[in-house]
């Protein structure tokens, strides 16, 4: 009798892959798992970001393939072996029992599928090649076994396909490329869905079989992603069909066979995949979404077959099509889920074992595909057969059993005989019900060809409305990218003139920031050019005053006898004038003397006018030059005899100064201040104002000479109100009618009271000392604009002293010089010639 159809759940099974070199050298190392294995048959998904969150899912086996060294399972390694003897191996025995059944290895992309279902040559063999190969032994086994007596002979005939499905199209493998596109999916309703047109090779070994496959594999579409070099971009299906029939002998000379048909789908889907994870585009994306599309369809093909829905929306892809009858139909089937361990991968790891916990709930009736009234015949046979046994063996009581019934042999006999004819009869009945069926067979075909064309009309129609769709997107897409190219051109012209715009800003703020920097150097400049000159003034005129000083000690001896001498020509002269004032009053302008023979009766009348300092060479221009130098120290040189005498000589490399005194700092202005603080630096009010800011300071009071104007004044007249200088008392005051005048030689500070027309001595500062008496002082307070400046470079001259007391603040004349020997010499010649 043919069996019932049987409840049988779709077996669910779980691979783990070994990290791959990629995920390894992402991480410098081994990578987080995200996977626990528990039992051969529990696996556990943890939350890489919060380990607290589990996930556990049982499943039918669990195969560990990652090595010790990655990560340690309390189960055995899985190899390609390991995984075909449970997933390959009930397949194989009930497709011989004549059961239909499919292996389907789902996953993300990269996550094993193919390495299980394929494999690669040798060790690495995957299920698809075993099976295979485990087929043919099995038939060779069985063919050997049937060589013994009494056994049931049964001829075998494989038939192999291969085929993808690609962009929901369903293409033949081995019809090599381009052959066998588009085919169409046809429901047959004793062999369920069937692809037409597609070409079944026979195959009798196994080395016909891997050629099959090598060329499939070879035509299936592959392509290079971020996440695997090699991803299969279709769906591959290889289907096996096992056509047996065992041959029962015959009855009434008709052979009575067993015919059993079986077919196997071996698929290996195209991974699931994030496109921002594969950074497919183009072609790529585009098989990227219809493979997710079909992925998704198959979700719900399960969830539908788990929710007992009366529609299963089989028909909505190409896939689900095909594998109608493997998913809630008459299938032995078992799926496959690759996983991957890395952390990284998390969300599709949860995606796939959720996924698959659902299909592990599908139940299938499945039930042996053979004729029922061979079926029916088969087991009246078996039935027989059983009897003569019993028969020959004797075993009465067997019989009995069999017949159901009591009585003798004869009897049985009889029974026997009649059994025999009922056979016959039923043969005979399955005959005319075969022929009936035949005909059915036919309207039914006929039928389905209708339906088909209705269906493929319908599909066509669907088809042409796509294609209008698709034609109107293109149109509408090209329509988008003009306007995003429009939109972007105005975007790169105004990110051009943002651009520019920093730019421009960016070349100001470089301008500024170099000017900052300039004056910033400049300023540093000045102030370091300042600060040498100012060093190197101070140095000068230390090194003059150092040099006077020692000049002053070694002439004091010169100098007293200098004066001796001419206090000696200055009485000798006054003997002289008084002689000439005698003779003057003895004149008489009446007489002629020259007559009468007097000698020496001459009267002078030129008087010699001095407007400034004379050079003390010449006597007849003024002086520009004051001669630093020892022994000339203290002459007074106009430009003509300084470079022609003065400088012609040896006294060549003699220092000279101009006749003002400089200011210390600057070397450039006349000094006009003088600081207690700086060991009496002097200052002109600039340097003064502008660098000198931290000691109270005094007016320079030293009073020009009446005179000259030029030099300071070393003498005081106390006959009439003059301050002088050595040279122009020598040369104008006493030259002039003021000879007999009183004079004092004292520093001028010491004068009191000093007189109005006196320049005024200035003291800027509030807190300067008092002037000395007699000078008045004028108080200008100006704010210090250089602080830091100030106190630096005040700060490096000298430290501060403290200070003198005022009267020695006073300014010693610039240059304190006795009248030289040589111009006692010149003032005696002339007295000589005036006197003469
Ligand atoms: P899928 O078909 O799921 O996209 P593949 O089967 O092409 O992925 O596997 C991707 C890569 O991972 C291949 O290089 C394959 O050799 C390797 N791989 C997958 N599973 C295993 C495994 N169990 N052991 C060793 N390598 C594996
Ligand atoms: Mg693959």
């Amino acid at each position: 009798m043919g069996k019932k159809a049987a409840n049988d759940n779709v077996r669910v099974m779980v691979r783990i892959r070994p990290f791959n070199k990629k995920e390894i050298e992402e991480v410098g190392g081994i990578p987080t798992c995200t996977l626990e294995c528990i039992s051969d048959t529990q696996i556990t998904c943890i939350n890489p970001e919060n380990p607290d969150i589990t996930d556990s899912f049982p499943f039918d086996c669990i195969f560990w393939s990652m090595p010790p060294d990655q990560v340690r399972a309390p189960i055995p390694v899985a190899d390609q072996p390991d995984v075909y003897k449970q997933v390959g191996v009930p397949q194989l025995e009930s497709m011989f029992d004549g059961y239909n059944g499919c292996i389907f290895a789902y996953g993300q992309t990269s996550s094993g599928k193919t390495h299980s279902m394929m494999g690669y040559a040798g060790k690495g063999r995957g299920v698809n090649p075993r099976l295979c190969e485990e087929l043919f032994q099995r038939i060779e086994d069985s063919k050997q076994k049937t060589v013994a007596p009494g056994s049931t002979e049964t001829s075998y005939t494989v038939k192999v396909s291969f085929l993808e499905i690609y962009n929901e199209k369903v293409q033949d493998l081995l019809l090599g490329k381009g052959k066998g596109l588009n085919l169409k999916i046809i429901q047959d309703p004793k062999r369920g869905p069937v692809v037409k047109d597609l070409s079944e090779h026979v195959v009798t070994t196994w080395d016909e079989v891997e050629k099959l496959l090598d060329k499939g594999m070879e035509t299936r579409s592959v392509a290079a992603t971020a996440m695997n070099d090699t991803s299969s971009r279709s769906h591959a299906v290889v289907q096996i069909s096992l056509d047996m029939e065992d041959s029962l002998g015959s009855v009434g000379g008709k052979k009575i066979a067993r015919p059993r048909r079986s077919r196997a789908n071996l698929v290996d889907l195209a991974g699931s995949e994030k496109v921002s994870k594969s950074k497919v585009e183009g072609a790529g994306l585009k098989e990227a979404i219809g493979i997710n599309q079909s992925l998704t369809c198959l979700g719900r093909v399960i969830d539908g077959l788990i929710d007992g829905k009366t529609h299963v929306p089989y028909r909505d892809s190409v896939l689900t099509c095909l594998l109608s009858d493997s998913l809630g139909g008459n299938s032995r089937t078992t799926m496959l889920a690759a996983l991957s361990p890395a952390a990284i991968n998390y969300e599709e790891t949860m995606s796939t074992l959720r996924y698959a916990a659902r299909a592990r709930k599908i139940v299938n009736k499945v039930k042996v595909n053979e004729d029922p009234a061979a079926a029916l015949i088969r087991g009246l046979q078996e039935e027989l057969a059983k009897m003569k046994q019993s028969v020959v063996s004797g075993d009465i009581e067997g019989l009995r059993i069999a017949l159901g019934q009591g009585g003798e042999i004869g009897d049985l006999t009889g029974a026997i005989a009649m059994r025999s004819e009922e056979i016959e009869e039923m043969v005979a009945k399955v005959q005319l019900l075969e022929e009936r069926e035949q005909e059915e067979e036919a309207v039914r075909e006929e039928k389905w060809a209708v339906e088909r064309q209705q269906i493929e009309e319908k599909h066509a129609r669907e088809l042409e409305a796509i294609k209008a769709e698709q034609e109107e997107l293109g149109r509408a897409k090209l329509a988008l990218e003009e306007e995003h190219e429009k939109l972007q051109t105005e975007v790169d012209a105004k990110r051009k003139i943002v651009m520019l715009d920093r730019l421009r800003q960016g070349g100001q703020v470089t301008k500024q920031k170099q000017q900052a920097l300039q004056s910033q150097q400049d300023t540093d400049a000045r102030s370091k050019k300042l600060k040498r000159d100012m060093l190197f003034n101070r140095f000068r005129n230390l090194s003059h005053k150092a040099r006077y000083a020692d000049y002053e000690q070694q002439h004091i001896p010169e100098q007293e006898a200098d004066a001796a001498g001419l206090v000696a020509t200055m009485e000798s002269q006054l003997e002289a004038l008084q002689q000439r004032v005698a003779d003057l009053q003895a004149f008489d302008p009446n007489r002629d003397y020259a007559a009468e023979g007097v000698e020496g009766a001459m009267i002078p009348t030129t008087e010699v006018v001095f407007e400034g300092p004379l050079c003390d060479m010449c006597m007849e221009q003024p002086a520009q030059f004051r001669c630093l130098e020892n022994p000339c120290c203290g002459d007074l040189y106009c430009v003509w005899c300084d470079a022609n005498q003065h400088r012609a000589g040896p006294n060549r490399l003699h220092e000279r100064t101009p006749l003002v005194a400089p200011c210390e700092c600057c070397g450039a202005r006349e000094a006009e201040i003088i600081c207690p603080g700086c060991n009496n630096a002097q200052l002109c009010t600039i340097c003064d104002d502008r660098k000198h800011g931290r000691h109270s300071r005094g007016a320079i009071v030293a009073v020009p000479c009446e005179f000259c104007g030029l030099r300071d004044a070393e003498m005081n007249c106390a006959d009439c109100p003059c301050n002088l200088c050595m040279a122009c008392d020598e040369l104008k005051h006493r030259a002039d009618k003021r000879q007999g005048h009183r004079r004092n030689r004292v520093p001028v500070a010491q004068l009191a009271p000093v007189k109005p027309s006196m320049p005024v001595a200035r003291s800027r500062y509030p807190d300067a000392p008092p002037a000395p008496p007699g000078l008045r002082t004028t108080q200008v307070w100006a704010k210090n604009p250089y602080p830091d400046v100030r106190a630096q470079e005040v700060a490096m001259i000298s430290p501060p002293t403290s200070a003198p007391p005022v009267a020695s603040q006073v300014r010693t004349p610039y240059v304190q010089a006795a009248p030289s020997a040589s111009l006692a010499r010149q003032l005696d010649a002339q007295d000589g010639v005036m006197d003469g």
